[in-house]
């Protein structure tokens, strides 16, 4: 069953940039999908219409055979709750805490009130505290977000985004500022939360290697055009 379908997307920014010509794919659920492409392809780009951080020119985007568009604010935050987005640059605020991090991600983007703590419930702690030991970060709850490893980051980024029981998870180049033990901590992870938690997971890659080892298809993109969509095992071949 198709979580996402995008039929025909393009997105220009401003006159001369077409980052994305003609997009279509559809993604099943429970699917763990890796887009990959040179930089400048319009990856980002991609993750960043579907999850409506910006607004794609032409085309639909069906979330959960809905389209997104056709939702009033109300039922377009919550839609958007469903789709956790991760970050090559974390996006975490340093100067808080790692539990504070996840909370902030359970307001979403109700941001401004997100400084008020206190105004979290027990069971909102006690479950941030639940994916936080998941991943590994159970004894590092008080600490600021300034003082931990690039890898211990993403994996605060991956708890805020799960807090809020998403469905699809989006992460952009989670592990291109990452060495590679870091880098196969947080792709174990998003491998298991795919597997075992049921998460339909897209994920942009420029390390095909990596993309091979974990996808169970793979979608490539090249100058906004999707130039490959299949299993991991043919691409091996072309190239
Ligand atoms: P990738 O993630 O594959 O590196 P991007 O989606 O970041 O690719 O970029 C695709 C193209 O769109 C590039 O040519 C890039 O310069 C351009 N682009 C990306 N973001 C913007 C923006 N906010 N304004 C104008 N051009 C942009
Ligand atoms: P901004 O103030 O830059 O507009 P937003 O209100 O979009 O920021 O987001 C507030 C915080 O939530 C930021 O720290 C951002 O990194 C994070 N964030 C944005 N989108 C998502 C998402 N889909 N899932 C989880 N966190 C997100």
């Amino acid at each position: 069953k198709a979580l996402l379908q995008l039929n025909g997307v393009s997105k220009q920014y401003g006159k001369d940039t077409k980052a994305l010509s003609d997009v279509t794919f559809s993604v099943n659920e429970g699917e763990f999908v890796s887009i990959i492409g040179p930089s400048g392809a319009g990856k980002s780009t991609l993750l960043r219409c579907i999850n409506r951080m910006i607004d794609a020119t032409e085309g639909e985007i069906l979330f959960d055979q809905t389209n997104l568009n056709s939702l009033g604010k109300r039922d377009l935050r919550k839609a958007r709750t469903k789709m956790g987005m991760i970050f090559q640059h974390y996006n975490l605020v340093n100067r808080l805490s790692v539990i504070e991090n996840v909370l902030h991600g359970r307001l979403g983007y109700k941001s401004v009130l997100a400084g008020m703590f206190g105004v979290y419930k027990e069971d909102e702690k006690k479950e941030a505290l639940k994916i936080l030991q998941a991943l590994g970060l159970g004894d590092q709850i008080y600490k600021r977000c300034d003082q931990l490893s690039g890898g211990q980051k993403q994996r605060v980024g991956i708890a805020r985004a799960l807090i809020q029981d998403p469905r699809l998870l989006l992460c952009d180049e989670p592990i291109a500022s990452l060495d590679p033990n870091a880098s196969k901590i947080i792709m174990d992870h998003l491998k298991t939360i795919s597997t075992s938690m049921g998460i339909t997971v897209l994920v942009n890659l420029h390390q095909v290697d990596v993309a091979l080892a974990y996808s169970d298809r793979i979608i490539g993109v090249s100058k906004g055009k999707v130039v490959y969509d299949g299993p991991p095992k043919n691409i091996t071949n072309e190239q």
